[in-house]
């Protein structure tokens, strides 16, 4: 009876004591990474407070073949103990844009995760952005299963012909069901609808360097006060550019994910066989063709062949298909 007293009373002080010096080394929230430069993360508390935050070395072996285990956009758990802010766990994520990491060609590299939707801005002049291009980020999107936006900017700059493009443009994105918004930032043209679009909305934000990003994001948030072009691609010829991406808060609600030096996404483990899923007007004709396994090239009997021939299918948009059929592998590695 006295050694069981005397025993719950050491477990008892034991325990006590372990308990008080753990809420004093530990004090653990949640928060949102918000800016990574590789080696320190800014997380986002909830009270608004921003910290600095190191990884514990563990992540490191657990991230499965990617160059950075946490990204813009994770949810965290973050301590704080006396050595500073430490990410002790990554929430599940909704969803994750990644790229091939252009060194390690084996390993990749999270862009953001949990994004809401991806934003690519093109301009039709000063510079022309590719039809192609548009198509192979509409790809890389859908396979990510996130909603696209287009945002088509420099209308003020366009000729009469190149608008009667961007008309062309715009019906047959919209008739696939992707969002468009002809937008000039110089003469504030539609740039409520484009920030309207934005609001409450995690959105990453692509496009080639120049078509007027920075300048967009300006326009709608004043004060962030973001690089434009004649500074910006100065700084990057020749040089190897940062890839790690910012979340910028919007006052009205919503972050923007600026990704310096990322102009797409990369087409991420796409196989031949899938890749009519991400092209969803060809996607839709796939089911009426006499092969099951058709894949649109050639086969007697195919739905999409007989559509694009009754302009049914944009005819560039299939070229556009077969041309990244080309290059895309044939069986998942
Ligand atoms: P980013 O590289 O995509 O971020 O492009 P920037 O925002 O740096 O813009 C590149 C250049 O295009 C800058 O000189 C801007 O002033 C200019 N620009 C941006 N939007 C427009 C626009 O709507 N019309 C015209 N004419 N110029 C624009
Ligand atoms: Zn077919």
């Amino acid at each position: 009876m006295h050694s069981f007293g005397c025993a719950l009373a050491f477990i008892r002080i034991y325990s006590g004591f372990f308990l008080s010096s753990f809420a004093t080394i530990v004090n653990m929230q949640q928060g949102l990474v918000i800016k990574s430069t590789g080696s320190w993360y800014q997380v986002q508390l909830p009270s608004g407070t921003k910290v600095n935050c190191r990884i514990r070395g563990k992540f490191r072996q657990q991230g499965i073949k990617t160059t950075n285990p946490v990204s813009v956009g994770d949810i965290v758990d973050v301590e704080q103990n006396k050595d500073g802010n430490v990410i002790s766990h990554i929430h599940p994520r909704e969803n994750i844009i990644v790229r091939r990491s252009p060194n390690l060609s084996k390993q990749s590299h999270i862009l953001a995760a949990n994004v809401d939707q991806a934003v690519l801005m093109v301009t039709l002049t000063a510079p022309k952005t590719h039809p192609l291009f548009i198509d192979r980020f509409l790809v890389a999107v859908e396979s990510y299963s996130i909603p696209a936006v287009l945002f088509f900017n420099k209308i003020d700059l366009l000729s009469s012909s190149q608008k009667q493009e961007l008309d062309h443009l715009i019906s047959v994105y919209r008739s696939i069901g992707y969002t468009c918004v002809a937008t000039s930032v110089k003469e504030d043209h539609h740039i409520q609808e484009a920030h309207a679009l934005l609001q409450n909305k995690i959105s990453i934000v692509a496009g080639n360097s120049g078509v007027g990003k920075s300048s967009l994001i300006n326009a709608i948030e004043p004060s962030l006060n973001l690089k434009t072009a004649a500074i910006s691609s100065y700084h990057e010829t020749g040089k190897h550019t940062t890839t790690f991406a910012e979340m910028h808060p919007l006052s009205k609600g919503g972050y923007i994910i600026d990704t310096p030096g990322i102009r797409g996404f990369g087409l991420y483990e796409i196989t031949k066989e899938e890749l009519s899923h991400y092209f969803p007007e060809i996607f839709q004709h796939s089911h009426e063709c006499k092969f099951y396994n058709c894949s649109h090239v050639h086969e007697p009997g195919c739905a999409v062949i007989e559509a694009v021939k009754e302009n049914i299918i944009d005819e560039e948009r299939y070229i556009n298909y077969l041309r990244i059929l080309e290059d895309t592998g044939e069986k998942h590695r």
